[in-house]
């Protein structure tokens, strides 16, 4: 069973066993009753605070997060089976998760809760409930909302963990680390540890001279750094067991083993099988290293154009500057219309050829300040820098245009034309980028409804 799942029935037992229904009815009502003055305390509050504000903007509150806020106290507090208390503990992890991409401190979070129980457990006194309930209706509240904010911690904590490793790998990216040296400096650590390691054997054994693979240069990089920078590939691990292999069993039978004769046949055997392992790193250094480089770090190989790894670390980026500056920024979303057609009816190819070349048309009408993402396979993600919502749909229709008038040079003498359709979504102060995401393709969508080969604004 998930850890949170586990929770939610450990929590619904202990529930059940100490919550009447005159308890969680009292609860309940309070809620119902109140939930609208207890978001507009809860954000009064928030608004006070000033480590808050930079995520709150007026609008935001009223239009999204007082609502928001209110359907988060009915779900948690309305639950009426285990099922229903676990479907409120998964919103807790979305929530740790929005968060994670708003970047809202966890205290803050803490805080904001800590706001809320007071404010409930305020409105109990003020219930006809009798002394024994109404420890039971304050300790009830308690319970559930401490459970809440352990589900949000738990995916907050687990979300930044993976943007840091993008933000890190992003930093690298954009100060041009070569991957090519990268490449060469750790062959070479790998190199040296083996030619140690030969010179070990031929010498004889000493105790202190033997360093485990874990400790080497190599092995530094590997735990420290490789991460970074090989985010999700097959053989980082299968390099770690292979270290591990060599350091942690091969290695003590070597040193540690009764038999300290070099050239017995046990002996021979075991550094035979260091050196397999050592050239098995070799190979899976080789691989890992190639796929990056093809990758060309963070670019799509078949346009160019930046590929989704980049997007949260440049969105976040561009949200911070924009809270900081109050610059306005637009994201467009842009799909080919009736792609599947052109590989239908003329081949792949020819469709990696249209897909290359609306790449290009979108990187002629934009500036240099700004982002064009291959966001999925014929769509694109367009972040507009500096740029208010009526400048953005004249260039979004440019590009549109441009595309649309184009004749594509295919094999064999023929042209082909495309149409696309593009969603326009302007920031509205929403800390959360994955919401303004949303919305452009949410436009993206009217506008293919609307017939396609146009615009449409969020
Ligand atoms: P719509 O107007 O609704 O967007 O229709 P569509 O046909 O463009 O949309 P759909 O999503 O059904 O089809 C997208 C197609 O894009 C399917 C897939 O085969 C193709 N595709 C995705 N990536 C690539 C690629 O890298 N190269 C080629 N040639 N085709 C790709
Ligand atoms: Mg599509
Ligand atoms: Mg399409």
């Amino acid at each position: 069973m998930p850890q949170s799942s586990r929770l939610a029935s450990q929590t619904w037992q202990i529930l059940a066993e100490t919550c009447s229904d005159t308890v969680r009815d009292a609860v309940a009502g309070i809620i119902q009753r109140d939930k609208a003055a207890l978001a507009t305390r809860f954000y009064s509050f928030m608004l006070e605070d000033e480590g808050a504000k930079p995520f709150l903007s007026v609008t935001t509150v009223e239009a999204r997060l007082k609502p928001g806020l209110q359907r988060w106290l009915e779900v948690l507090f309305y639950h009426r089976s285990v099922e229903e208390l676990a479907a409120a503990l998964a919103l807790q992890r979305h929530v740790g998760e929005v968060h994670a991409r708003a970047q809202i401190p966890a205290n803050l979070v803490a805080r904001g809760l800590r706001l809320l129980k007071h404010e409930i457990n305020l409105r109990l006194l003020n219930t006809p409930l009798d002394r024994n309930d109404l420890v039971h209706a304050v300790l009830y509240v308690d319970r559930l909302t401490d459970v809440a904010f352990e589900e949000m911690s738990a995916a907050f904590m687990l979300s930044s963990e993976r943007g840091v490793r993008t933000d890190e790998a992003y930093r690298m990216f954009a100060a041009g680390r070569d991957l090519a040296l990268e490449r060469e400096k750790q062959s070479v650590a790998v190199l040296e540890w083996e030619a140690r390691f030969y010179r070990l054997l031929a010498a004889g054994w000493s105790f202190d001279e033997i360093h485990s693979l874990k400790d080497s240069e190599f092995g530094l990089w590997l735990y420290h750094k490789a991460p970074l920078l090989f985010d999700e590939t097959r053989e980082l691990p299968l390099i770690g067991e292979c270290v591990e292999r060599i350091d942690q069993s091969l290695f003590p039978q070597l040193v540690f083993g009764r038999d300290r004769d070099l050239h017995s046949d046990a002996n021979r055997a075991l550094a035979k099988a260091v050196l397999v392992e050592v050239d098995e790193i070799k190979f899976l250094l080789r691989s890992m290293f190639d796929r990056l480089v093809d990758l060309d770090v963070g670019r799509d190989v078949l346009t160019q154009l930046f590929n989704r790894r980049f997007l949260p670390s440049i969105l976040k980026r561009e949200l911070s500057l924009a809270r900081r500056a109050e610059n306005h920024f637009c994201v467009l979303m842009l799909d080919i219309d009736h792609f599947k057609r052109v590989n239908d009816q003329h081949g792949h190819d020819a469709g990696d050829r249209v897909l290359q070349q609306v790449a290009g048309q979108i990187m002629n009408q934009v500036r240099g300040g700004d982002f064009v993402f291959r966001y999925g396979g014929e769509e694109f993600l367009v972040l507009l820098t500096a740029i208010d919502v009526d400048r953005a749909q004249a260039v979004a229709d440019k590009i549109r245009q441009r595309i649309a008038e184009q004749e594509i040079p295919l094999a064999g003498g023929h042209t082909l034309r495309v149409t696309v359709s593009i969603g326009i979504a302007a920031n509205d102060g929403h800390p959360d980028y994955q919401r303004l995401i949303e919305r452009a393709d949410k436009a993206l969508y009217s506008a293919k409804d609307a017939g396609r080969n146009r615009i449409a604004t969020a």
